[in-house]
Protein backbone atom coordinates (compact mmCIF):
# COMPACT_ATOMS: atom_id res chain seq x y z
CA UNK A 1 0.00 0.00 0.00
CA UNK A 2 1.48 3.44 -0.54
CA UNK A 3 2.01 5.20 2.31
CA UNK A 4 1.81 9.12 2.68
CA UNK A 5 3.78 9.89 5.84
CA UNK A 6 7.04 7.84 6.10
CA UNK A 7 8.27 8.18 9.81
CA UNK A 8 12.36 7.59 9.46
CA UNK A 9 13.47 6.12 12.90
CA UNK A 10 11.55 4.11 15.03
CA UNK A 11 12.99 5.38 18.63
CA UNK A 12 10.95 7.26 21.30
CA UNK A 13 10.74 10.35 18.56
CA UNK A 14 9.48 8.69 15.61
CA UNK A 15 7.16 6.29 17.48
CA UNK A 16 6.00 9.31 20.08
CA UNK A 17 4.98 10.94 16.49
CA UNK A 18 2.90 7.61 15.58
CA UNK A 19 1.35 7.34 18.63
CA UNK A 20 0.30 11.35 18.68
CA UNK A 21 -1.34 10.96 14.80
CA UNK A 22 -3.11 8.05 16.23
CA UNK A 23 -4.33 9.99 18.80
CA UNK A 24 -4.99 13.14 17.16
CA UNK A 25 -6.26 11.99 13.61
CA UNK A 26 -6.88 8.35 13.50
CA UNK A 27 -8.38 8.52 10.32
CA UNK A 28 -4.35 8.70 8.85
CA UNK A 29 -3.02 5.30 10.89
CA UNK A 30 -3.33 3.08 7.37
CA UNK A 31 -1.41 5.88 5.47
CA UNK A 32 2.09 6.17 8.25
CA UNK A 33 5.05 3.58 7.89
CA UNK A 34 7.74 3.65 10.05
CA UNK A 35 11.35 2.52 8.69
CA UNK A 36 13.58 1.61 11.67
CA UNK A 37 16.76 -0.39 10.66
CA UNK A 38 17.18 -2.49 13.57
CA UNK A 39 14.79 -5.16 14.92
CA UNK A 40 13.30 -4.66 18.40
CA UNK A 41 14.71 -5.27 21.35
CA UNK A 42 17.34 -3.40 19.65
CA UNK A 43 20.51 -2.05 21.92
CA UNK A 44 20.60 1.71 22.54
CA UNK A 45 22.89 3.49 24.61
CA UNK A 46 21.44 5.57 27.20
CA UNK A 47 21.32 5.53 30.74
CA UNK A 48 17.51 5.21 30.73
CA UNK A 49 17.11 8.24 33.03
CA UNK A 50 13.29 9.69 32.76
CA UNK A 51 11.86 12.43 34.29
CA UNK A 52 8.69 13.08 34.91
CA UNK A 53 7.73 15.08 31.62
CA UNK A 54 8.25 11.83 29.72
CA UNK A 55 6.15 10.26 32.19
CA UNK A 56 3.69 12.92 31.42
CA UNK A 57 3.92 12.90 27.74
CA UNK A 58 3.28 8.67 28.28
CA UNK A 59 -0.13 9.02 30.02
CA UNK A 60 -1.74 11.45 27.60
CA UNK A 61 -1.15 8.96 25.24
CA UNK A 62 -2.79 6.57 27.60
CA UNK A 63 0.39 5.16 28.62
CA UNK A 64 1.89 3.56 31.92
CA UNK A 65 5.90 3.50 31.68
CA UNK A 66 5.54 0.99 35.17
CA UNK A 67 4.33 -1.50 32.40
CA UNK A 68 8.64 -1.91 31.57
CA UNK A 69 10.72 -2.98 34.02
CA UNK A 70 12.32 0.05 35.91
CA UNK A 71 14.43 1.21 38.87
CA UNK A 72 13.05 4.67 40.52
CA UNK A 73 15.93 6.93 42.07
CA UNK A 74 14.53 8.13 45.35
CA UNK A 75 16.67 11.69 44.92
CA UNK A 76 18.94 13.10 42.46
CA UNK A 77 22.16 14.57 44.10
CA UNK A 78 23.66 17.21 42.07
CA UNK A 79 26.59 19.10 42.66
CA UNK A 80 30.40 19.43 42.79
CA UNK A 81 32.90 17.11 43.90
CA UNK A 82 30.22 15.52 45.72
CA UNK A 83 28.44 18.61 47.50
CA UNK A 84 25.34 20.05 46.03
CA UNK A 85 21.66 20.29 45.48
CA UNK A 86 19.29 17.23 46.90
CA UNK A 87 16.62 17.22 44.92
CA UNK A 88 13.86 14.51 46.27
CA UNK A 89 9.55 14.97 45.24
CA UNK A 90 7.20 14.44 47.70
CA UNK A 91 5.65 11.54 47.34
CA UNK A 92 7.57 10.35 43.95
CA UNK A 93 10.76 9.54 42.70
CA UNK A 94 13.04 12.49 41.49
CA UNK A 95 13.88 9.71 38.21
CA UNK A 96 12.87 6.38 36.74
CA UNK A 97 15.46 4.33 35.00
CA UNK A 98 14.58 2.01 32.65
CA UNK A 99 16.57 0.09 29.58
CA UNK A 100 16.10 1.38 26.00
CA UNK A 101 16.32 -2.19 24.50
CA UNK A 102 12.87 -3.01 26.34
CA UNK A 103 11.43 0.99 26.84
CA UNK A 104 12.06 1.23 22.70
CA UNK A 105 10.29 -2.41 22.19
CA UNK A 106 6.78 -1.61 24.47
CA UNK A 107 6.98 1.88 22.60
CA UNK A 108 7.14 -0.21 19.42
CA UNK A 109 4.34 -2.76 20.40
CA UNK A 110 2.08 -0.12 21.54
CA UNK A 111 2.30 1.54 18.38
CA UNK A 112 1.69 -2.04 16.38
CA UNK A 113 -1.38 -2.50 19.04
CA UNK A 114 -2.64 1.07 17.75
CA UNK A 115 -2.67 0.03 14.06
CA UNK A 116 0.03 1.81 12.56
CA UNK A 117 2.73 -0.22 10.64
CA UNK A 118 6.69 -1.02 11.55
CA UNK A 119 8.46 -2.23 9.28
CA UNK A 120 12.16 -3.33 11.09
CA UNK A 121 15.11 -4.06 9.17
CA UNK A 122 15.05 -1.31 6.58
CA UNK A 123 17.98 1.12 6.59
CA UNK A 124 17.46 4.60 5.01
CA UNK A 125 20.01 5.78 2.51
CA UNK A 126 19.15 8.93 1.48
CA UNK A 127 16.23 11.13 1.67
CA UNK A 128 15.76 13.02 -1.33
CA UNK A 129 12.46 15.87 -1.19
CA UNK A 130 10.93 17.31 -4.55
CA UNK A 131 8.07 19.55 -5.19
CA UNK A 132 5.37 16.83 -5.47
CA UNK A 133 6.90 14.02 -3.31
CA UNK A 134 9.98 12.89 -1.13
CA UNK A 135 11.67 9.91 -2.45
CA UNK A 136 13.59 7.60 0.24
CA UNK A 137 16.38 5.21 -0.78
CA UNK A 138 16.61 2.14 1.78
CA UNK A 139 18.42 -1.15 1.53
CA UNK A 140 14.99 -2.43 0.86
CA UNK A 141 14.28 0.16 -1.97
CA UNK A 142 13.10 3.38 -2.99
CA UNK A 143 9.53 4.64 -1.18
CA UNK A 144 7.97 7.49 -2.04
CA UNK A 145 5.91 10.28 0.49
CA UNK A 146 4.11 13.08 0.67
CA UNK A 147 5.57 13.87 3.88
CA UNK A 148 8.89 12.81 5.71
CA UNK A 149 9.86 12.93 9.69
CA UNK A 150 13.58 12.36 10.50
CA UNK A 151 13.40 10.55 13.78
CA UNK A 152 16.70 9.05 13.05
CA UNK A 153 18.74 10.10 15.94
CA UNK A 154 22.09 12.11 16.79
CA UNK A 155 23.76 10.57 13.25
CA UNK A 156 20.88 10.61 11.31
CA UNK A 157 20.59 10.17 7.94
CA UNK A 158 17.84 12.67 7.46
CA UNK A 159 19.41 15.93 8.54
CA UNK A 160 22.64 14.89 6.69
CA UNK A 161 20.45 14.54 3.25
CA UNK A 162 18.28 17.50 3.48
CA UNK A 163 20.02 20.46 6.11
CA UNK A 164 23.37 19.51 5.19
CA UNK A 165 24.78 22.55 6.23
CA UNK A 166 23.64 23.47 9.17
CA UNK A 167 25.62 24.31 11.93
CA UNK A 168 25.06 21.52 15.03
CA UNK A 169 26.61 20.68 18.30
CA UNK A 170 27.45 17.89 19.36
CA UNK A 171 27.81 16.60 22.99
CA UNK A 172 30.32 13.72 23.70
CA UNK A 173 29.03 10.62 25.83
CA UNK A 174 30.55 7.38 27.59
CA UNK A 175 28.76 5.08 28.94
CA UNK A 176 29.72 1.71 31.46
CA UNK A 177 27.57 -0.95 33.26
CA UNK A 178 28.56 -2.65 36.51
CA UNK A 179 27.25 -4.56 39.26
CA UNK A 180 25.53 -2.92 41.52
CA UNK A 181 27.67 -4.24 44.58
CA UNK A 182 30.83 -2.28 45.23
CA UNK A 183 33.70 -3.85 44.80
CA UNK A 184 36.43 -3.48 47.28
CA UNK A 185 39.18 -0.98 46.36
CA UNK A 186 41.43 -2.38 43.33
CA UNK A 187 38.81 -4.41 42.51
CA UNK A 188 37.77 -4.58 38.58
CA UNK A 189 34.49 -4.92 37.67
CA UNK A 190 33.02 -7.16 35.42
CA UNK A 191 30.76 -5.31 32.60
CA UNK A 192 28.19 -5.73 30.19
CA UNK A 193 30.03 -5.85 26.62
CA UNK A 194 28.14 -3.99 23.75
CA UNK A 195 29.75 -1.35 21.62
CA UNK A 196 27.73 0.70 19.55
CA UNK A 197 29.86 2.52 17.45
CA UNK A 198 33.50 2.13 18.46
CA UNK A 199 34.55 4.42 15.74
CA UNK A 200 32.64 7.50 17.60
CA UNK A 201 34.45 6.53 20.41
CA UNK A 202 38.30 6.26 19.03
CA UNK A 203 37.83 9.01 17.21
CA UNK A 204 36.67 11.45 20.23
CA UNK A 205 39.54 9.89 22.49
CA UNK A 206 42.35 10.43 19.38
CA UNK A 207 41.18 13.71 19.22
CA UNK A 208 41.76 14.81 23.06
CA UNK A 209 45.20 12.93 22.80
CA UNK A 210 46.42 14.61 20.03
CA UNK A 211 45.08 17.69 21.86
CA UNK A 212 47.12 16.64 24.84
CA UNK A 213 50.71 15.61 23.10
CA UNK A 214 49.84 19.41 21.45
CA UNK A 215 50.75 20.77 24.70
CA UNK A 216 52.66 18.78 27.17
CA UNK A 217 52.46 18.54 31.17
CA UNK A 218 48.65 19.26 31.27
CA UNK A 219 48.40 17.81 34.29
CA UNK A 220 46.21 15.14 35.20
CA UNK A 221 43.05 16.18 37.72
CA UNK A 222 43.44 15.80 40.74
CA UNK A 223 40.05 14.65 42.53
CA UNK A 224 39.88 15.04 46.52
CA UNK A 225 39.28 11.60 48.22
CA UNK A 226 36.47 10.77 50.43
CA UNK A 227 33.30 11.55 48.91
CA UNK A 228 30.56 10.12 51.09
CA UNK A 229 30.06 6.55 49.62
CA UNK A 230 26.99 6.20 47.05
CA UNK A 231 23.66 5.08 47.88
CA UNK A 232 21.88 2.18 45.92
CA UNK A 233 18.54 4.14 44.98
CA UNK A 234 20.28 7.49 44.63
CA UNK A 235 21.10 8.87 41.49
CA UNK A 236 24.33 11.08 41.28
CA UNK A 237 25.39 13.79 38.94
CA UNK A 238 28.49 15.53 39.36
CA UNK A 239 30.21 18.68 38.32
CA UNK A 240 33.57 18.22 38.68
CA UNK A 241 35.00 18.03 35.11
CA UNK A 242 33.42 21.58 34.28
CA UNK A 243 37.23 23.29 35.49
CA UNK A 244 39.34 20.89 33.47
CA UNK A 245 37.19 22.46 29.91
CA UNK A 246 34.78 19.53 29.88
CA UNK A 247 30.85 21.07 29.58
CA UNK A 248 29.36 18.48 31.44
CA UNK A 249 29.29 15.93 34.37
CA UNK A 250 29.76 12.23 35.26
CA UNK A 251 26.96 10.11 36.66
CA UNK A 252 26.00 7.34 38.73
CA UNK A 253 22.68 5.75 38.02
CA UNK A 254 21.11 2.82 39.60
CA UNK A 255 19.45 0.66 37.05
CA UNK A 256 18.93 -2.81 36.15
CA UNK A 257 19.53 -5.93 33.23
CA UNK A 258 17.45 -8.96 33.03
CA UNK A 259 16.37 -8.30 36.77
CA UNK A 260 19.88 -7.16 38.01
CA UNK A 261 20.49 -4.57 40.02
CA UNK A 262 23.31 -2.53 37.80
CA UNK A 263 24.79 0.61 38.10
CA UNK A 264 25.04 3.04 34.89
CA UNK A 265 28.47 5.06 35.23
CA UNK A 266 29.09 7.76 32.56
CA UNK A 267 30.43 10.93 31.72
CA UNK A 268 28.70 13.91 29.18
CA UNK A 269 30.75 16.75 27.47
CA UNK A 270 28.64 19.38 25.64
CA UNK A 271 32.09 20.22 23.94
CA UNK A 272 32.05 23.47 24.02
CA UNK A 273 35.69 24.32 24.19
CA UNK A 274 36.47 21.26 21.27
CA UNK A 275 40.12 23.41 20.27
CA UNK A 276 41.16 23.75 24.06
CA UNK A 277 43.43 20.73 25.35
CA UNK A 278 41.66 18.85 27.76
CA UNK A 279 42.11 15.58 29.99
CA UNK A 280 40.44 12.38 28.50
CA UNK A 281 37.36 11.78 29.27
CA UNK A 282 37.73 8.05 29.99
CA UNK A 283 40.82 9.32 32.78
CA UNK A 284 38.01 11.76 34.42
CA UNK A 285 35.42 9.05 34.79
CA UNK A 286 38.18 6.57 36.24
CA UNK A 287 39.07 8.90 38.58
CA UNK A 288 35.36 9.29 39.99
CA UNK A 289 34.57 5.86 39.53
CA UNK A 290 37.57 4.81 41.83
CA UNK A 291 36.40 7.56 44.45
CA UNK A 292 33.73 5.04 45.08
CA UNK A 293 36.27 1.75 45.01
CA UNK A 294 35.65 0.89 41.40
CA UNK A 295 38.50 0.46 38.66
CA UNK A 296 37.46 1.40 35.07
CA UNK A 297 37.81 -1.36 32.73
CA UNK A 298 38.21 0.92 29.26
CA UNK A 299 37.37 -1.94 27.17
CA UNK A 300 33.93 -2.10 28.36
CA UNK A 301 33.18 1.61 27.78
CA UNK A 302 31.04 2.96 25.13
CA UNK A 303 30.35 5.90 23.49
CA UNK A 304 27.72 7.95 21.03
CA UNK A 305 27.42 11.61 20.02
CA UNK A 306 24.18 13.40 21.22
CA UNK A 307 23.04 16.39 18.68
CA UNK A 308 21.87 19.13 20.97
CA UNK A 309 19.45 21.63 20.33
CA UNK A 310 20.60 25.02 19.27
CA UNK A 311 17.15 27.86 18.97
CA UNK A 312 18.81 29.30 15.49
CA UNK A 313 19.02 25.75 14.19
CA UNK A 314 16.53 25.01 11.09
CA UNK A 315 14.18 21.67 11.94
CA UNK A 316 12.79 21.64 8.54
CA UNK A 317 12.18 21.78 5.07
CA UNK A 318 9.45 21.57 2.45
CA UNK A 319 7.91 17.75 3.19
CA UNK A 320 10.63 16.89 5.49
CA UNK A 321 10.30 17.68 9.39
CA UNK A 322 12.77 16.50 11.80
CA UNK A 323 12.31 15.21 15.65
CA UNK A 324 14.23 14.05 18.76
CA UNK A 325 17.85 14.08 18.80
CA UNK A 326 17.80 14.96 14.81
CA UNK A 327 16.43 18.21 15.42
CA UNK A 328 18.12 18.41 18.68
CA UNK A 329 18.04 17.06 22.59
CA UNK A 330 19.21 19.25 25.93
CA UNK A 331 22.25 20.37 26.03
CA UNK A 332 22.74 20.54 30.07
CA UNK A 333 22.81 16.83 30.82
CA UNK A 334 21.93 15.43 27.21
CA UNK A 335 18.96 14.46 28.75
CA UNK A 336 16.40 13.52 25.51
CA UNK A 337 14.01 10.87 25.90
CA UNK A 338 11.28 13.20 27.45
CA UNK A 339 12.46 15.80 24.66
CA UNK A 340 12.00 13.01 21.75
CA UNK A 341 8.73 12.42 23.05
CA UNK A 342 7.16 15.76 23.23
CA UNK A 343 8.88 16.47 19.96
CA UNK A 344 6.51 13.90 18.77
CA UNK A 345 3.66 15.85 20.16
CA UNK A 346 4.58 18.95 17.91
CA UNK A 347 5.58 16.99 14.79
CA UNK A 348 2.01 14.63 14.77
CA UNK A 349 0.04 17.88 14.68
CA UNK A 350 2.24 19.82 11.93
CA UNK A 351 1.66 16.17 9.77
CA UNK A 352 -2.32 16.29 10.42
CA UNK A 353 -2.53 20.56 9.55
CA UNK A 354 0.56 19.43 6.85
CA UNK A 355 -2.09 16.74 5.69
CA UNK A 356 -5.62 18.82 6.35
CA UNK A 357 -5.07 21.87 4.32
CA UNK A 358 -2.81 20.22 1.77
CA UNK A 359 0.10 22.76 2.61
CA UNK A 360 3.46 20.85 2.75
CA UNK A 361 6.02 24.03 3.13
CA UNK A 362 6.45 23.21 6.83
CA UNK A 363 7.38 27.28 7.10
CA UNK A 364 5.75 27.34 10.41
CA UNK A 365 7.42 24.15 11.50
CA UNK A 366 10.10 26.17 13.61
CA UNK A 367 7.74 28.11 15.70
CA UNK A 368 5.48 25.61 16.48
CA UNK A 369 8.55 23.86 17.85
CA UNK A 370 9.80 27.61 19.81
CA UNK A 371 6.73 28.48 20.96
CA UNK A 372 5.83 25.26 22.72
CA UNK A 373 6.58 24.95 26.45
CA UNK A 374 9.06 22.17 24.81
CA UNK A 375 10.83 24.69 22.87
CA UNK A 376 10.64 27.29 25.44
CA UNK A 377 12.36 25.15 27.78
CA UNK A 378 14.72 23.35 25.47
CA UNK A 379 15.80 27.63 24.84
CA UNK A 380 16.55 28.32 28.06
CA UNK A 381 18.67 24.87 28.26
CA UNK A 382 20.65 25.92 25.20
CA UNK A 383 21.46 29.32 27.35
CA UNK A 384 22.29 27.57 30.57
CA UNK A 385 24.61 25.33 28.50
CA UNK A 386 26.55 27.90 26.76
CA UNK A 387 26.99 29.89 31.01
CA UNK A 388 26.97 26.96 33.17
CA UNK A 389 30.07 25.65 31.69
CA UNK A 390 31.77 28.66 31.26
CA UNK A 391 32.02 28.81 34.46
CA UNK A 392 34.93 27.30 34.78
CA UNK A 393 36.29 27.69 38.18
CA UNK A 394 36.12 25.73 40.82
CA UNK A 395 35.17 28.15 43.51
CA UNK A 396 32.40 29.64 40.89
CA UNK A 397 30.57 26.17 40.17
CA UNK A 398 30.68 25.54 44.25
CA UNK A 399 28.90 28.43 44.69
CA UNK A 400 26.31 28.11 41.64
CA UNK A 401 25.47 24.16 43.31
CA UNK A 402 26.07 25.36 47.34
CA UNK A 403 24.84 28.40 47.60
CA UNK A 404 22.63 29.60 45.32
CA UNK A 405 21.18 26.06 45.21
CA UNK A 406 17.46 27.51 45.90
CA UNK A 407 17.62 29.68 43.14
CA UNK A 408 19.21 26.37 40.60
CA UNK A 409 16.74 24.19 42.07
CA UNK A 410 13.65 27.20 41.77
CA UNK A 411 14.80 28.22 38.13
CA UNK A 412 15.06 24.16 36.51
CA UNK A 413 11.67 23.28 38.17
CA UNK A 414 9.71 26.59 36.64
CA UNK A 415 11.85 26.84 33.62
CA UNK A 416 14.21 23.45 32.61
CA UNK A 417 11.63 20.37 33.53
CA UNK A 418 7.86 20.31 34.21
CA UNK A 419 7.07 22.16 30.26
CA UNK A 420 5.07 18.90 29.71
CA UNK A 421 2.23 19.50 31.54
CA UNK A 422 2.06 22.74 29.48
CA UNK A 423 1.65 21.25 26.29
CA UNK A 424 -1.60 21.75 25.15
C1 LIG B 1 25.45 7.47 26.60
C2 LIG B 1 24.10 8.16 26.53
C3 LIG B 1 23.33 8.25 27.68
C4 LIG B 1 22.09 8.89 27.63
N1 LIG B 1 21.34 8.93 28.76
C5 LIG B 1 20.13 9.52 28.75
C6 LIG B 1 19.30 9.51 29.89
O1 LIG B 1 19.65 8.96 30.95
N2 LIG B 1 18.08 10.13 29.82
C7 LIG B 1 17.65 10.75 28.68
O2 LIG B 1 16.55 11.30 28.68
N3 LIG B 1 18.40 10.74 27.56
C8 LIG B 1 19.63 10.13 27.56
N4 LIG B 1 20.38 10.10 26.41
C9 LIG B 1 19.84 10.72 25.20
C10 LIG B 1 18.80 9.81 24.56
O3 LIG B 1 19.33 8.52 24.38
C11 LIG B 1 18.37 10.39 23.21
O4 LIG B 1 18.10 11.76 23.36
C12 LIG B 1 17.12 9.69 22.67
O5 LIG B 1 17.41 8.35 22.38
C13 LIG B 1 16.62 10.39 21.40
O6 LIG B 1 15.59 9.64 20.83
P1 LIG B 1 15.37 9.65 19.24
O7 LIG B 1 14.15 8.83 19.00
O8 LIG B 1 15.45 11.02 18.72
O9 LIG B 1 16.65 8.92 18.66
P2 LIG B 1 17.15 7.40 18.89
O10 LIG B 1 16.75 6.90 20.21
O11 LIG B 1 18.61 7.42 18.54
O12 LIG B 1 16.35 6.60 17.80
C14 LIG B 1 16.67 6.69 16.45
C15 LIG B 1 16.15 5.43 15.78
O13 LIG B 1 16.37 5.55 14.38
C16 LIG B 1 16.92 4.35 13.88
N5 LIG B 1 17.74 4.71 12.74
C17 LIG B 1 18.89 5.42 12.74
N6 LIG B 1 19.36 5.56 11.49
C18 LIG B 1 18.48 4.91 10.68
C19 LIG B 1 18.43 4.68 9.29
N7 LIG B 1 19.39 5.14 8.46
N8 LIG B 1 17.40 3.96 8.78
C20 LIG B 1 16.43 3.50 9.61
N9 LIG B 1 16.43 3.68 10.94
C21 LIG B 1 17.44 4.38 11.47
C22 LIG B 1 17.74 3.79 15.06
O14 LIG B 1 17.93 2.41 14.95
C23 LIG B 1 16.87 4.17 16.24
O15 LIG B 1 15.92 3.18 16.54
C24 LIG B 1 21.61 9.45 26.43
C25 LIG B 1 22.38 9.34 25.26
C26 LIG B 1 23.62 8.70 25.32
C27 LIG B 1 24.44 8.60 24.06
Amino acid sequence: MPRDILILGGGPAGLSTALHLAHLAPELKPRILVLEKAHYPRHKLCAGALVSDAEVILQGLGLDVCEVPHVDAAEAHLGFAGKGLIVALTGTHALRMIRRDEFDAWLANKTLAAGIDIRQGVTVLNVQPQPDRVTVLTDAGAFEAAVVVGADGSNGVTRRCVLPSSKTHTARVLEVLVPSLRAGPGATTTSRVVVEDPAVLRASERGERSNLRAEEGIPRPQITPGHDAHADNIAYLDFFPVPFRIAGYTWDFPTQVRGQPMRCWGIYDANLFGNHPRPRLTDLLADEMRDQGLALDEAHIQGHPIRWFSPSSSYAVARVILVGDAAGADGIFGEGISIALGYGRIAAEAVRDAMARGDYSFRDYGRRILTSPLGQALTIRSSITHLLYRLRWAWLQKLFWRVFKPVVLGVSLVFVLNWARRMK
